[in-house]
């Protein structure tokens, strides 16, 4: 089943001709129910973009992106965003960051100490909630994103180079832990990276897009059997 569907999107930066920059051309790519989709490409090649139209920051210039038949218009709990750098927010402690989706939806006390207790171990971090986020390193800084993101239940995580600042060994860890998360919350992932590798190890499916303007040149479902997992 479909949950994102987009249909001969273009994007462009600007308004006039002559200093207006054509970023996506002609993309159609339908983002299915519990898949993990890894987006590979060249800097600059329009990922970034994408993600941004897919999130509701950015508007097609034409075509269209629909979530379960309905027009994306603005950003939303139902898809959340995890960027390379985490943007946490510095004043609040980690579980208060966590927290801060559920209290925006006015959920009961316990409710919200409920969920952002059991995302905060789902990112293996339990013992941190106290800390303010300024403490912790650029990995576990990281997994405060993703707990704040999972805290909404979205329907779909966006990530646009998530672990692309971190050092290879927290890299690693961090692959397996979304993989995990993945697999126990029955979600869907839509994930960029320049890195082959990664793609490789974590999709369920890739597609690769070539230099601006950026179009979908190549797609392929990845066999799980040739994984080393
Ligand atoms: P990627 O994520 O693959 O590196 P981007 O989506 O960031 O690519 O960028 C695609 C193209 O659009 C690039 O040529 C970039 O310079 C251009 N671009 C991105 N954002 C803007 C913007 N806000 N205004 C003008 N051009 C932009
Ligand atoms: P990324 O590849 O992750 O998008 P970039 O360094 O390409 O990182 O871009 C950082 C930010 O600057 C992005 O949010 C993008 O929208 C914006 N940007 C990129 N290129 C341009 C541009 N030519 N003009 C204005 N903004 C841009």
């Amino acid at each position: 089943k479909n949950l994102i569907e987009i249909k001969n999107l273009n994007l462009q930066y600007g308004s006039d001709n002559r200093s207006s920059i054509l970023a996506l051309q002609d993309i159609n790519l339908n983002l299915k129910e519990g898949e993990f989709l890894c987006v590979l490409g060249p800097s600059g090649c329009g990922k970034s973009s994408l993600l941004k139209v897919i999130a509701g920051y950015l508007k097609p210039s034409s075509g269209s992106c629909l979530m379960q038949g309905e027009m994306i218009k603005k950003p939303d709990w139902h898809r959340g965003v995890v960027f390379q750098s985490p943007t946490l927010y510095p004043w609040l402690t980690v579980k208060e960051n966590v927290s801060f989706g559920p209290k925006m939806r006015n959920l009961a006390k316990n409710k919200i100490e409920e969920i952002s207790s059991y995302f905060l171990d789902e990112v293996k971090l339990s013992g941190f909630g106290d800390r303010h986020t300024f403490e912790l390193s650029g990995g576990m800084k990281q997994r405060v994103a993703l707990a704040r993101v999972l805290a909404n239940y979205p329907q779909v995580i966006l990530m646009d180079e998530p672990f692309g600042a971190l050092d290879a060994l927290t890299r690693d860890n961090m692959q397996g832990l979304i993989r995990e998360i993945w697999q126990e919350n029955d979600t869907t992932i839509f994930f960029i990276t320049h890195d082959v590798d990664e793609a490789l190890s974590l999709a369920t499916r890739i597609i690769v897009m070539s230099k601006r303007p950026g179009e979908i040149v190549k797609e392929f479902k990845v066999n799980f059997t040739s994984q080393i997992l």
